[in-house]
């Protein structure tokens, strides 16, 4: 008998971890289908991450704020999984930005989980959580018992998501699961990430195009990952034999100023030379660093990091090295 193929949904898959998660899909065997808004599909440069694997992608135009979009999409797919890595990102707490972020990332979740139960209920869902859900934990690494004690509008509608997804598995029987995820880091990571910033503005530095880098706080930490290693957790969440929540972490710090320095060593030059602190990149409020332990989902799913920060930086800056040797 044929093999029935899969289907997956995923929601920001232009992104970042949208855009490796298709890939990782697509080699799976899987049927990929994406959702994107308008403004999007009418812009080459927002395909940029799905470029080289759009034609074997079905995407859909529409916004996940319209409920109605996301019923006739599932009606018509009838997916298998879903992945809802979508939401806006902004941090602090703008008028604007405090209420679209909160309508886009808690509705977009509502709508999906909803049209999950009522459409196709045994499609199961990833949730993209975040470490910005623990805000300002008093303990180090935060835990899947950590208590939540988000610090930001973002942290506060990923937590608000993540009870919404708790309670459609546990009230609605869905499969449905948060990955409460840590930074991590490729080179597709978007521009204004201090990893990305200072990857391509070491480079410049290094070709003799840029002289100086400004950046804000040197000893802020972060646990960093590497991106392709989460979206297939995220995938092995889905497969494991119960729904559940776990954190994806490496469970190491790292400070700004070790990145720079690992990055800049690789050229053989010192970040000293050329790195300037300056105030307007300094944040508001920098909390204890976020660290995660994620043994849960090492031993019950077999889950695990593949590469070091300096494995990770290496990546980065041989792939901007690249876009100047093509050019
Ligand atoms: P996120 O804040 O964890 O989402 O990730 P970012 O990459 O934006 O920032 C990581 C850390 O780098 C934060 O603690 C920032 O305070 C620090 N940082 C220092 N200088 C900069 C900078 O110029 N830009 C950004 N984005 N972050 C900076």
């Amino acid at each position: 008998m044929k093999k029935k193929i899969k289907k997956a949904i995923i929601t920001g898959i232009t992104g970042q971890d949208g855009s490796y998660l298709a890939q990782f899909l697509l080699s799976m065997g899987y049927e990929v289908h994406g959702i994107v808004r308008r403004a999007s599909f009418e812009d080459e440069q927002k395909l940029n991450n799905i470029k080289n694997i759009k034609d074997q992608l079905i995407l859909h135009e529409g916004s996940l704020s319209d409920h109605l979009v996301t019923f006739k999409i599932f009606s018509k797919v009838m997916p298998d999984e879903c992945y809802h890595l979508a939401a806006s990102s902004f941090v602090n707490y703008s008028f604007n930005n405090e209420f679209e972020t909160m309508n886009n990332n808690f509705h977009s979740t509502h709508y999906l989980l909803s049209t999950i139960r009522e459409v196709k209920k045994d499609c199961k869902f990833y949730f993209a959580g975040s470490s910005e859900m623990f805000g300002d934990p008093n303990v180090s690494p935060q835990t899947e018992e950590t208590p939540f004690n988000p610090k930001s509008i973002y942290g506060i509608s990923k937590v608000a998501s993540h009870y919404l997804v708790k309670n459609y598995r546990k009230k609605e029987n869905l499969f449905a699961c948060t990955g409460i995820m840590y930074n991590h880091e490729s080179s597709r990571r978007g521009s204004q990430f201090v990893t990305k910033k200072i990857i391509s503005s070491a480079v410049k530095i290094k070709l003799g195009i840029q002289d100086k880098l400004y950046l804000g706080n040197l000893e802020a930490k972060r646990d960093w990952g590497y991106a392709p290693d989460y979206v297939k957790a995220m995938w092995k969440v889905l497969q494991a034999d119960k729904a559940d929540d776990f954190i994806l972490a490496t469970g190491k710090l790292y400070s700004v100023r070790e990145f720079l320095d690992i990055t800049f060593s690789y050229l053989d030059l010192s970040y000293k030379d050329y790195v300037e602190v300056d105030p307007k990149f300094f944040r508001a409020s920098e909390h204890n660093p976020l660290c995660g332990d994620s043994s849960k989902i090492k031993n019950i799913i077999g889950w695990k990091n593949t590469k070091s920060l300096e494995d990770i930086i290496k990546e980065m800056m041989d792939n901007e090295m690249l876009k100047y040797k093509t050019k």
